[in-house]
C-alpha cells in the first residue's frame, strides 16, 4: 500500500470524525464527545499530511521550516486558548478566521506563481494536459476573493467585538451599489483571467475583495454582530474549501464545506431568532438605513440598593432572571446560582430567561450558568419565558441591556427595531444591575431603565449579588 493510499484513507475517517463532531457539539450532553471527536479528526488528518509532505522528498530544510511553522502556531494557539477570557472568545474567533481567510489568499497566490506566472512550467503543463488550466484559473480568481473577503471582514468584526472600532454601522452612499457593483466587476475580472490570465488582474480582485470584505461588515451595526461572526465562519469554510480545490486536497475541500454550510445555517438560525433578513445581513446591511441618532430624554431612572433588592426578593413568589452580557465580565453566575438556590430553598419560583444572543456568543449564557450549576429545567429560551412576565413578582436583569430594550418592539426607528427582546417590563417590578446609565453592544439607549416600575441597582454584578446574599 502506498503512503497516497494510507493519507486518502486517514482523510476519510477524519473527515467522519469531523461530521460526528458537529453532530456531538449539536447538543449540551454530547459536546464533549463532540469536541473529542474534532481533537481526533484534527490529529489524524495532521499527521497523514506531515506522512504525505515527508514522502514528497522534500529538502531537510522544509521539513525544519514546515515543523517549526507548526510548532510556534501551537505555541501561540495554547498560550493564547490558555489566556483568553470567555467574554474574549468571539474577538478571538473573529481573529481566527482571518486567518483561514489570509491562507486562502496565499494559496491563491502561490496557485497563480506556479501556473499562470509559468505557462510553461510543470505543473502548467500537467494541467493542461489534463485539460483543467482553465479550471485552475477560475479557481485561483474564486479562492482569492473569497479568502480576501473574509480577511478584513473579519479584521473588522474582530475591531469591533474587542471595542477599537466603533461598532455602529457604516453608511457609506449607495452602499448597496457599492457591495454589488464589486460582485459584477469581480465576476467580469474572473472571467477575463479565465480567458487570459495577467498579473494585473489579479492584483485588481485581490485589492477588490479586500475593499469589499471591509465594507460589507463595516455596514452592519452592533446588534447583528452576532450574525455577522457565524457567516465570517461560514465565508472561513468557503475560502477553505476553495484552497483545497487548489491543493487537490478533498479532506480541506470536505471541512471546508463542512464549515461553510454549518456557519451559514447557524446564521440563518439567528436572523430568524432576531428577526433580521437573512440576505440584507449577508449583503452587508442592504436596506438598513443609518439610525436617526436624536437623543431621546425619557426622564428621571430610580435607584435601588442592595438590601432593598434583598427586602423585594424576600416578599417574591415568582422571580425571573434575565442574564446579560455583564454577568459574564463580571463572572457572577456563582453568585447567581446561589442566590437562585436561596430563594428556590424559600419555596419562590426562580427561572431564567435567555436571549439567543445574550452575551457574545451563541449559547454564552446557558454556559456560563450550567458552569455554576443552575439546572438545566429552569433555564428557558425567550419563546419559552416571554408570555410569563406579567405574573412575575420581580425580574432581575443581570448585565443585560439590548436583549431586554422595548425600543425594539415600541420604537420602528430604533437600530435594534424588530429584534425580539425579553419583554421584562410586563413584570410587577424589575431590577436592573449594571455599572452605569452607559448603552448596550448596539450604543441605543434603552427606555427601561426610565420605567415606574424599574430600579437601577449600580455596581459590578457580582459584589451586587453578593452584597444580597448577605443581606437576605
Ligand atoms: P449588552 O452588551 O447590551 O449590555 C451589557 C451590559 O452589561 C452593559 O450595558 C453594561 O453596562 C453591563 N455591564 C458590563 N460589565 C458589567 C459588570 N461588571 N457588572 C454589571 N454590569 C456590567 O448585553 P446583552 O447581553 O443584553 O446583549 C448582547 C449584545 O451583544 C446584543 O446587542 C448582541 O447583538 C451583541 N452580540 C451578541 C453576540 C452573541 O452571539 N450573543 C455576539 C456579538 C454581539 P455598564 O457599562 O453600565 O455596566
Amino acid at each position: 500500500m502506498t503512503i497516497e493510499t494510507i493519507t486518502w484513507s486517514a482523510y476519510i475517517v477524519a473527515a467522519l470524525l469531523f461530521i460526528l463532531a458537529l453532530a456531538g457539539l449539536s447538543k449540551h450532553e454530547t459536546a464533549k464527545v463532540g469536541n473529542l471527536f474534532g481533537i481526533a479528526g484534527m490529529t489524524v488528518a495532521l499527521a497523514a499530511t506531515v506522512a504525505l509532505v515527508v514522502d514528497l522528498k522534500i529538502s531537510t530544510t522544509g521539513i525544519v521550516l514546515l515543523v517549526a511553522a507548526m510548532l510556534i502556531g501551537a505555541l501561540i494557539g495554547l498560550q493564547r486558548a490558555r489566556v483568553v477570557e470567555m467574554t474574549q472568545m468571539p474577538e478571538l474567533i473573529a481573529m481566527l478566521h482571518s486567518f483561514v481567510g489570509l491562507a486562502a489568499v496565499l494559496v491563491g497566490w502561490n496557485g497563480y506563481l506556479l501556473v499562470e506566472h509559468e505557462p510553461n512550467g510543470a505543473e502548467a503543463l500537467h494541467l493542461d494536459a489534463l485539460g483543467t488550466l482553465g479550471i485552475h484559473h477560475a479557481e485561483v480568481s474564486i479562492g482569492i476573493f473569497i479568502g480576501a473577503v473574509t480577511f478584513t471582514g473579519s479584521i473588522v468584526a474582530y475591531g469591533k467585538l474587542a471595542g477599537k472600532f466603533n461598532s455602529a454601522p457604516l453608511v457609506l452612499p449607495g452602499k448597496n451599489l457599492i457591495n454589488l457593483g464589486s460582485l459584477v466587476v469581480f465576476a467580469a475580472l474572473t472571467a477575463w483571467f479565465v480567458v487570459d490570465p495577467q498579473l494585473w488582474q489579479l492584483i485588481a480582485i485581490t485589492a477588490l475583495a479586500l475593499a469589499l470584505g471591509w465594507h460589507l461588515v463595516a455596514s452592519i451595526g452592533g446588534g447583528d454582530m452576532p450574525v455577522v461572526v457565524s457567516m465570517l465562519n461560514s465565508y472561513s469554510g468557503w475560502a477553505a474549501a476553495a484552497a483545497g480545490f487548489l491543493l487537490e486536497n478533498d479532506l480541506l475541500i470536505i471541512t471546508g464545506a463542512l464549515v461553510g454550510s454549518s456557519g451559514a445555517y447557524l446564521s440563518y438560525i439567528m436572523c430568524r431568532a432576531m428577526n433580521r433578513s437573512f440576505i440584507s445581513v449577508i449583503a452587508g446591511g442592504f436596506g438598513i438605513e443609518a439610525p436617526s441618532g436624536d437623543a431621546v430624554d425619557y426622564g428621571e431612572h430610580h435607584e435601588i440598593n442592595a438590601e432593598g433588592t434583598a427586602e423585594l426578593l424576600g416578599e417574591a413568589k415568582s422571580v425571573i432572571i434575565t442574564p446579560g452580557y455583564g454577568m459574564a465580565v463580571a463572572q457572577a453566575q456563582y453568585g447567581v446560582a446561589e442566590l437562585t438556590n436561596r430563594l428556590r430553598e424559600r419555596g419562590v419560583e426562580v427561572r431564567f430567561g435567555i436571549h439567543p444572543v445574550a452575551g457574545r456568543l451563541p449559547g454564552h449564557m446557558n454556559v456560563l450558568l450550567a458552569e455554576a450549576k443552575v439546572p438545566y429545567d429552569i433555564v428557558l429560551e425567550l419563546d419559552e419565558i416571554n408570555d410569563d412576565f406579567p405574573e412575575t413578582d420581580v425580574v432581575l436583569v443581570i448585565g443585560a441591556n439590548d436583549t431586554v430594550n422595548p425600543a425594539a418592539t415600541d420604537d420602528p426607528t430604533s437600530p435594534i427595531a424588530g429584534m425580539p427582546v425579553l419583554s421584562v417590563w410586563e413584570s410587577k417590578k424589575v431590577i436592573v444591575f449594571k455599572r452605569s446609565m452607559a448603552s448596550g453592544y448596539a450604543g441605543v439607549q434603552n427606555p427601561l431603565f426610565f420605567r415606574d416600575n424599574t430600579s437601577m441597582l449600580f455596581g459590578d454584578a457580582k459584589d451586587r449579588v453578593n452584597d444580597i446574599l448577605a443581606a437576605l
